[in-house]
């Protein structure tokens, strides 16, 4: 892989394909007027009824999905807003990323077979570099006394975002989902401890590995 260069005028970007999943997700939440609205409002009126097309091509920019999940804020309220990217990023497993499982190897039996506590981690490491290998997102994984902590190092949720609060809600959801499907249904405490918008140096969210039921 060619590394990117880490100047500041660097651009990120998602492949098409997430930056589709993500508006096809948000769509099952808010509908197709709602996301028509909120890409109006982002100054991303281009995309409406032409959505990036179903290809690894790294060219959906980090500024347009901070983009989508701010307007979100802005239209629905701060708190209104997350809730919503939360449920969006929920979606979004289910919607695609999902069918990364197989070549993640999170389908073979081997892994299937590992107990909770060894498939949190082996699952959050194989999904890391997902977005690792095939995105401009960089994630590590650290383990921790009964947690495993994903720690964003470079983050598209709140690309040259600022805010008092945590604001990478759809990588909480994201993640919620991920572990509900590895487990075979239980419900993890997933929480979002810093941010970079905060002036933090990773965007790190934490995983209990014990589940909640
Ligand atoms: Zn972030």
């Amino acid at each position: 892989m060619i590394p990117t260069p880490a100047t500041p005028t660097a651009t990120y970007n998602y492949p098409n394909r997430m930056g589709r999943i993500i508006l096809l997700s948000m769509e099952e939440i808010i509908g197709r007027n709602g996301v028509n609205a909120i890409l109006k409002l982002g100054n991303l009126s281009s995309l409406i009824d032409n959505y990036p097309p179903d290809n690894n091509e790294l060219d959906f920019a980090f500024t347009s999905v901070t983009c989508l999940t701010e307007m979100l804020e802005r239209a629905y309220g701060p708190h209104g807003g997350r809730g919503l990217a939360l449920r969006t990023g929920r979606a979004c497993f289910n919607y695609g990323v999902r069918h990364y499982s197989t070549q993640m190897g999170l389908t073979e039996t081997a892994f299937r077979l590992l107990p909770l506590s060894a498939k949190l981690p082996a699952g959050a490491t194989a999904f890391a570099g997902l977005f690792n290998n095939f995105t401009d997102q960089r994630v590590s994984i650290e383990q921790t006394e009964g947690k495993v902590l994903w720690h964003i190092e470079r983050c598209p949720l709140c690309w040259e975002r600022k805010s008092p609060d945590p604001v990478c809600h759809l990588a909480v959801g994201l993640l919620q989902e991920a572990l509900y499907w590895v487990s075979g249904g239980k419900v993890f405490n997933v929480e979002e401890k810093t941010c970079i918008a905060s002036g933090d140096p990773t965007c790190t969210i934490e995983i209990v590995h014990t589940p909640i039921f």
